[in-house]
């Protein structure tokens, strides 16, 4: 009998990932906040994932975090600003044995997962995959991509990577999961912010060269201060040819403030300065792009934490 997944946070990559395991027959819980949330779920009657304009529905079993059952593995699938307090929620079911598969973007909720679990093996993701949400438990697949996990701590793969291939999930195992960690919050420190502040799709920023190669210039600096240089190659030309790849796109963050949602800035461009300042580097125009966020944020009247 195949372990089942835990996937607490059913939103967008969470639905993703939920409704492609069911769909391949493996067993999959849902760990919603509480009961009125349990209650809308059920009354739902299950997570509809619409791919290619069609819309499927699939009757995946919900519970609280404050069930008693043991999880053995956990798909942490909210923000990272949600995720120490989410699987502080589920503390009490986890043991030895459980295993954490991290969905976050950035960095930092990470390790404050990681200290809050020492006896749990935690595994992070990064993701290019997309998906967004049109409605309560229903999500829209919109971006075909692909998941990188894997443990600094422990390299070896783990064998549930196969219920992934099963279920349609491109994957791969990353030795070097740090790496394709820091190298996309670099990227997104040089794009998402500035998208913000200059209200404009990601191709906008063809009009604002100098501004992003003064961030990529800062970013490659502090990648080779804190023991990444593989993520510090060539990030100026990877930059611009993202910029130019997805120009006709909105980035996540520019998505987040205009939906008025909290953005993850303590985790992309907040940890930037944070590790920089740790390392005694600095970084006057990542620091004065993340003030100017803050200030930006701050009139809007959303969080900027
Ligand atoms: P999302 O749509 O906002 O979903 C997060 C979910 O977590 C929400 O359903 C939220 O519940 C739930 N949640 C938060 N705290 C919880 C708790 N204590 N107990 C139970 N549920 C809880 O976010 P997302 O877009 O899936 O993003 C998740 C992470 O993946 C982020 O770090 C994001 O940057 C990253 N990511 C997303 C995409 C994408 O395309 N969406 C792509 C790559 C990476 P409520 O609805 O009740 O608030």
């Amino acid at each position: 009998m195949s372990t089942t997944w835990h996937v607490l946070g059913a939103g967008s990559l969470g639905t993703l990932w939920a409704t492609r395991l069911a769909r391949a027959g493996l067993p999959v819980r849902l760990v919603l906040r509480n009961d009125a949330r349990l209650q809308a779920y059920r009354n739902a009657g299950g997570l509809t994932l619409v791919e290619q304009g069609q819309a499927q529905c699939y009757p995946i079993p919900g519970e609280t975090a404050d069930s008693p059952e043991p999880i053995k593995r956990l798909l942490l699938a909210c923000k990272a600003y949600d995720a120490e307090a989410a699987v502080s929620s589920v503390a009490h079911r986890l043991g030895d044995e459980s295993e954490l598969i991290l969905l976050q973007n950035g960095l930092g909720s990470q390790d404050a997962v990681a200290n809050c679990m020492p006896q749990a093996r935690c595994i992070s993701a990064s993701s290019t995959e997309g998906a967004f949400r049109d409605g309560d438990w229903r999500v829209v697949f919109a971006g075909h991509g692909y998941t990188w996990l894997g443990d600094p701590a422990h390299p070896v793969a783990p064998f549930w990577l196969d219920d992934l291939a099963a279920a349609g999930i491109p994957h791969a195992w990353s030795a070097d999961i740090l790496t394709r960690l820091w190298r996309k919050l670099a990227l997104n420190c040089a794009i998402n912010p500035l998208t913000v502040l200059h209200h404009c799709k990601n191709g906008g920023l063809q009009e604002h060269r100098c501004e992003v190669a003064t961030l990529c210039a800062e970013l490659t600096d502090l990648l080779e201060r804190c023991g990444q240089p593989a993520a510090a190659e060539d990030l100026q030309p990877e930059v611009e040819r993202v910029i130019q790849a997805t120009a006709a796109n909105y980035s996540s963050m520019y998505q987040d403030v205009s939906n008025r949602r909290r953005t993850e800035i303590s985790y992309l461009l907040g940890y930037a300065c944070k590790v920089a300042q740790r390392h005694e580097l600095t970084v006057p125009h990542l620091e004065q792009l993340r003030q100017r966020l803050i200030v930006h944020l701050h009139n809007l009247g959303l969080p900027s934490d």
